[in-house]
């Protein structure tokens, strides 16, 4: 069968892709928004060509996978009956195939993403819900140690305070991904949870509403994290992250309060930079105390800050952009949702809801951000000229980063690790 290997290896990517993707602890949520675009740890697109010729070694249908799944379900606990009534006649939905193979070409520049994120309805409406449900944040942070403005910016950010929690069902959503999307065997497990709750009685299959992905209610909580972390604040007996802002709050609190989070203070600080200074310390490796950073020429207004608490410089424009010290409570939103843009909407969202002046900056306006094809190029350029930048899959993590900081410093340049198109133009030279 000469033509075995042949055929066998597109099916042998897709397994390792979907093995080294494989996230460690998840956030408790999936970006919605730009930010998934600029920091979630999506994938490269590594669905192989569907091979017409190999009808043995094709993805097995729906129907195929449904029968195998169904025994991985009964050997997990779940209820054959339920598990036959959930799934009765379902059929896989286009829409979330589509979703999960689209990778948006063209990101919004975080200053934009800022403005939508802190827009003066969204303001007005989170100081609204922050005086009604005042008994329900009292008891929430007396319980947690989680400050309710931050809460509150999370339940704006994640459902527009529950008003957008997707309509998909979320079974049938992860039940189409478990079959065939990028990242099977996360689906998989996300399902298998997803059941656990049905079995619990909290919600209803029919209830169990969410995103394409599979993030659910007003909280945006994946099933995992909903069997770690939901709760039961209004004590009606059931974790309603749906119906229940009490619940949906409390689950909040309780995930943010097992990320570490400190209890009244900053999440991080607006800093000034002196002239001259090395942007290459801007990165999440390098973390110090306020003091230290102050001795360096950092300067801010720091209240709130532990001073015993290290933390790193963040430059979500690069050099040209405002600078933030950023702290354990920032890492604890990253948790939630992992993307710096969203951790600083969620921090400036929370002092603006807690009163705080309006936040402004300059920022590089005239800059536009790279598209996905340009920082794929961007990686593949850093790695042709010996920088390591890791697998070009066109997200800027933290290697991309190093990568943009080394051929910086070869130029002279600030050595901020921000992607430009400037600096793309630079490595085409
Ligand atoms: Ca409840």
């Amino acid at each position: 069968m000469p033509r075995f290997p042949f055929r066998l290896a597109p099916l042998l990517c897709l397994t390792l892709a979907a093995c080294a993707e494989t996230p460690g602890p998840p956030p408790a949520s999936l970006a919605p928004e730009t930010a998934r675009a600029t920091a979630q740890p999506a994938t490269p697109s590594a669905t192989p060509a569907a091979d017409a010729a190999a009808p043995l070694l094709q993805a097995p249908s729906f129907a195929d996978w449904l029968h195998s799944f169904r025994a991985r379900a009964l050997q997990q606990g779940v209820d054959a009956q339920l598990f036959d009534a959930v799934f009765a006649g379902m059929t896989p939905d286009p829409a979330v195939i589509r979703a999960d193979q689209g990778q948006p070409e063209f990101t919004r520049p975080v200053w934009e993403y800022l403005d939508g994120a802190l827009s003066p309805t969204r303001i007005r409406r989170g100081q609204e819900l922050l005086a009604e449900h005042r008994s329900t944040l009292d008891a929430i942070e007396a319980r947690y140690g989680v400050d309710r403005q931050f809460l509150v910016a999370i339940w704006g950010m994640e459902s527009n305070f529950g008003q957008f929690m997707g309509d998909k069902s979320v079974i049938r959503s992860l039940a189409t991904l478990a079959h065939e999307g990028r990242r099977p065997a996360f689906a998989e497990q996300q399902l298998l949870a997803a059941l656990q709750i049905l079995g619990s009685g909290d919600i209803s299959a029919r209830g169990m509403l969410g995103s394409w992905a599979g993030a659910m209610g007003q909280t945006q909580f994946i099933p995992t994290t909903y069997l770690s972390h939901a709760v039961d604040f209004d004590g009606d007996g059931r974790r309603d992250i749906w119906g229940s802002p009490a619940d949906a709050l409390a689950s909040a609190a309780h995930y943010l309060q097992a990320s570490g989070w400190q209890k009244g203070r900053a999440w991080g600080v607006r800093v000034a930079l002196p002239g001259g200074f090395d942007y290459a310390l801007a990165d999440t490796g390098i973390r110090k105390t306020y003091e230290q950073w102050a001795a360096l020429g950092v300067k801010g207004q720091p209240t709130r800050v532990n001073p015993q608490e290290t933390g790193y410089l963040l430059l979500p424009a690069g050099h040209r952009g405002p600078a933030f010290l950023v702290f354990g409570n920032f890492a604890a939103i990253l948790r939630y949702n992992n993307s710096s843009s969203y951790a600083l909407a969620v921090g400036l969202l929370g002092e603006r809801l807690a009163g705080g002046a309006p936040f402004t900056a300059q920022w590089p306006k005239d800059e536009r951000p790279l598209s996905r094809s340009e920082r794929l190029e961007l990686q593949e350029r850093l790695l042709a000229r010996g920088f390591e930048p890791g697998t070009p899959d066109a997200i800027i993590g933290a290697n991309t980063r190093r990568a943009i900081r080394a051929f910086q410093q070869q130029l002279s340049w600030p050595a901020d690790g921000h992607p430009t198109p400037q600096l793309l133009e630079a490595l085409r030279r």
